[in-house]
């Protein structure tokens, strides 16, 4: 069992610390506020799918309102999706949603956990999800989460009798949650967990209804609500000054990557819980019932009698003038049997002795990072700004040599420095997101430690661990080591201290498309991660590729210094595909990973160690015409991919568009979501028909059928309705509708094999119905569903053509999808054979 207390222990430290690493400072209204928290002894847990799907109004309200421990379990890290403030996706988009949750929760209160589920992209159906995320892991990561939380009552964003009405991540949260109530505290259920933790049975779930559920505000005025409880999220806290939606709106504004940024609400406002399973409450209280009080552990009557009296005499002006109440309660709190409380209390009640003594703890660093086996130097800063009897006697890091014994007593205001070395062990590990140190399924992650399981970031590189004795009473106190430093324009920034590796490689462009058998010249960076590093880079490569020189030595002078070395790659003549890996050797080591940094404002700066790699791609694709206009909509990666394959790319403002301008280009494709944000598109549709009409080539990616409906007469020359119909199965079969069609032979020959190794879905937003002059090419569906025929149409119009698609290119293109090229290709040069064939006919 002591394994599972530093389990728990460091997973609250870390909560306490790990905001931008900057450490809280609190008032006495914030103090009192933890007090009450203290001597509230209830939980809740939130439960959903995605980072932004959670009820920040209720959370803020559990926690300032309730007192309650409040935690939010996110199934998925967000990793899908779109980023609207930086270049991070996937994996990476992943780490920046999950700090923004925890810069969420700072705000509201909460704490946050997760699942090992992937954010994989859109599905349907629970069904779809649930097999993809393999539902045993996943139900077993909520039932571990419940089993360690030990929460009363449990609160479903979604609703689970209701699959197929939302994105099936959200309805499978929901399920999971459903059946993890009823197998938590079943101890032949995942039992292998119970070496760390116990059962539990939580007393009630509920569903957070919403208006929407029902249509409409007057359609839910009149439901029957007798099986819900209202609870009104819009109470007003005089002493922290502000509305509890003040604070949800504020917490909500940490979603920035999903452009959440939003004005702040005030005034009443009512939330309904709709109760699942348990006892209705008798009152608008979803703890009603439950002993929340110190009497529910054995043994914590004693430590309220004294933590009560606290409560009922706090000194706003004076809180030092608790310490002998406070540190009596801790001694009492640690005669206390069960583990869970004890752990939890403990925790909670050191952090109110160090803020009642003005208690000032920090071990910092002056280097943002160090590497394995290299010398580290701590600054230990310790004050107590009070009059209470406080020595410090001893100082450590936990898992060095590292060791202090000053034995001394803080006088009021009296500043104590503190230098403290040690040797960082070579067997540290690297400073990364523990998620993604093995290589996961398309719907899990690979964590093979349990006890990180459902941990939302990696713990602390180095914990310093100060024990005071306060009135006459040992009590240890953990700090993370942080990175301490200033800016002259910004002032003082902490961020967390990392150990990296002595060095690291990157190849910029992650997938290089050979579109012949041209030798490309590829850069390698190698970033230095100490002062003086050298050694050989290598080239790993797929075995018919050949790469020259063999290996390229290199030396770095100082620690952060980044060069380039530059390889010859020269693909097949024939198809082939696979990864160029830089190997970086030093001695006896061999170094194979990319740093990558992720740093704004609102989130302490991240350290991501990827496999350094690149996917090359040798495909045999014939093009015809060379320059190509590009509308830019709300952002895609297109223009850079056909560049890749010898397109030169012209980015066109359509605002400067006049008649006859577009006239030199072979086609002009438009960028997803084009008309949805590009207001200039509403008065150049005739200038592009026209370009159409005089023989040009228009491509149009998808659009959303909302908004550009109310603006735009029609988005093609030809009547089209756009539709909500998507495929998001992307190994759904695809049948070719028109197999002699342009498109699917000139240039090149598309056969099934071309729609092979796709990712993340077919496409969205396809037409679902056209006028008779257009040719529907394709044809796919999702499982149980009818057949789409929109994803991809096209009509000649005057000389020209004109093409809509909903295919997901976007996605497709920057993952080196060489069928998804080929069919490109062919639609900038759909109607070009007819042109040689006729001038053949000429000659
Ligand atoms: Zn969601």
């Amino acid at each position: 069992m002591k394994h599972f207390w530093v389990f728990l222990s460091l997973t609250i430290l870390l909560l306490t610390n790990s905001f931008a690493q900057k450490p809280d400072k609190l008032t006495s209204a914030e103090l009192f506020h933890d007090i009450q928290k203290l001597n509230f002894l209830g939980t809740a847990l939130y439960v959903a799918a995605h980072p932004d799907d959670e009820n920040t109004s209720l959370i803020s309200y559990l926690d300032n309102h309730e007192k309650a421990r409040t935690v939010y379990l996110s199934m998925t890290r967000g990793d899908g999706g779109q980023n609207l403030i930086g270049s991070e996706l996937a994996e990476l988009l992943g780490v920046l949603r999950t700090q923004e949750l925890l810069a969420a929760r700072h705000l509201d209160g909460g704490e946050q956990r997760f699942t090992r589920a992937i954010d994989f992209g859109f599905s349907k159906h629970p069904k779809e999800t649930l097999k993809i995320w393999d539902k045993d892991k996943v139900l077993a990561d909520v039932v571990w989460a419940i089993r360690n939380i030990k929460p009363d009552v449990i609160i479903n964003r979604f609703d689970h009798r209701t699959p197929g009405s939302t994105h099936g991540h959200h309805t499978s949260s929901a399920i999971l949650s459903m059946e993890a109530f009823d197998l938590a505290n079943d101890p032949d259920v995942y039992s292998e967990q119970l070496q760390w933790t116990t059962p539990w049975q939580p007393k009630r779930i509920f569903y957070n209804t919403s208006w929407w559920q029902y249509g409409s505000q007057e359609a839910f005025e009149k439901v029957d609500k007798s099986g819900m409880v209202r609870l009104d999220v819009g109470t007003y806290y005089p002493e922290l000054g502000l509305s509890n939606n003040e604070i949800a709106a504020m917490a909500r504004s940490q979603h920035l990557c999903q452009g959440f940024g939003r004005l702040t609400d005030r005034g009443t406002d009512n939330e309904y819980i709709e109760l699942l399973k348990g006892d209705m409450p008798k009152e608008n209280d979803v703890f009603e019932g439950i002993n929340t009080t110190w009497s529910r552990v054995k043994g914590g009557e004693a430590v309220g009698n004294i933590l009560y009296k606290v409560e009922e005499n706090f000194d706003f002006q004076n809180p030092s003038k608790h310490i002998p109440e406070l540190v009596k309660a801790y001694q009492q709190l640690q005669k206390v049997e069960d583990e869970h409380w004890r752990t939890l209390k403990s925790e909670e009640l050191k952090n109110i002795i160090l803020a009642s003594a003005g208690l000032y703890l920090e071990a910092s660093s002056a280097s943002a990072s160090a590497t394995p086996g290299s010398k580290v130097t701590i600054n230990i800063e310790t004050i107590n700004r009070s009059s209470s009897n406080i020595t410090l006697n001893e100082i450590e890091i936990v898992g060095t040599d590292a060791h202090l014994s000053p034995n001394k007593i803080l006088g009021n205001n009296q500043k104590e420095n503190f230098e403290i070395s040690f040797t960082v062990p070579e067997n540290t590990s690297y400073t990364s997101p523990y998620w993604l140190n093995e290589s996961g399924t398309l719907g899990t992650y690979t964590v093979n430690d349990q006890s990180l399981i459902g941990k939302p970031e990696t713990p602390s590189a180095f914990v310093a661990v100060f024990t005071l004795v306060i009135d006459g009473v040992d009590i240890p106190f953990e700090k993370s080591v942080v990175h301490r430093y200033s800016r002259p324009d910004r002032g003082e920034l902490y961020e967390p201290f990392a150990i990296l590796p002595e060095v690291t490689s990157k190849i910029d462009e992650k997938v290089l498309i050979f579109a012949s058998a041209d030798t490309k010249e590829i850069q390698v960076k190698v970033r230095a991660g100490k002062n003086g590093v050298s050694g050989t880079v290598e080239l790993d490569h797929p075995a018919e590729w050949t790469v020259s020189p063999q290996n390229i030595p290199f030396s770095i002078a100082q620690k952060g210094e980044e060069i380039s070395v530059t390889f010859k790659v020269t693909p097949p003549d024939t198809e082939s595909e696979g990864k160029i890996e830089p190997k970086i050797t030093m001695g006896n080591k061999v170094y194979d990973k990319e740093l990558v940094e992720i740093d704004y404002d609102h989130i302490p700066k991240q350290s991501v160690l990827l496999p350094s790699e690149a996917k090359v791609v040798r495909m045999d694709i014939k093009k015809s015409g060379e320059h190509i206009a590009y509308i830019m909509g709300a952002g895609d990666m297109v223009p850079e991919n056909l560049e890749q394959i010898g397109y030169q790319v012209h980015i066109v403002d359509p605002n400067d568009v006049q008649n006859g301008d577009l006239d030199k280009y072979d086609a002009v494709v438009v960028g997803i979501r084009a008309y949805n944000v590009v207001e200039a598109l509403k008065f150049k549709q005739p200038v592009l028909f026209d370009y159409v009409k005089n023989g040009g080539t228009m491509i149009v990616q998808y659009n959303t059928a909302g908004r550009w409906a109310s603006q735009f007469e029609n988005i093609a020359p030809y009547d089209v309705t756009l539709s909500r119909d998507r495929v998001t199965d992307e190994n759904a079969e695809v049948k070719i509708l028109a197999p002699n069609h342009s498109l699917m032979n000139f240039p090149n020959a598309i056969t099934k094999k071309d729609f092979d190794g796709w990712v993340q879905e077919r496409g969205l937003y396809f037409p679902s119905e056209w006028s008779s002059e257009f040719t529907p090419i394709l044809s796919m569906k999702d499982e149980g569903e009818t057949e789409k025929q929109g994803s991809l149409i096209v009509a000649p119009y005057g000389e020209g053509h004109y093409i809509y698609t909903g295919l997901s290119f976007f996605r497709e293109l920057p993952v080196g999808v060489s069928g998804a090229y080929k069919l490109f290709a062919n639609m900038l040069s759909v109607g070009k054979d007819q042109v040689k064939r006729d001038s053949n006919v000429k000659g």
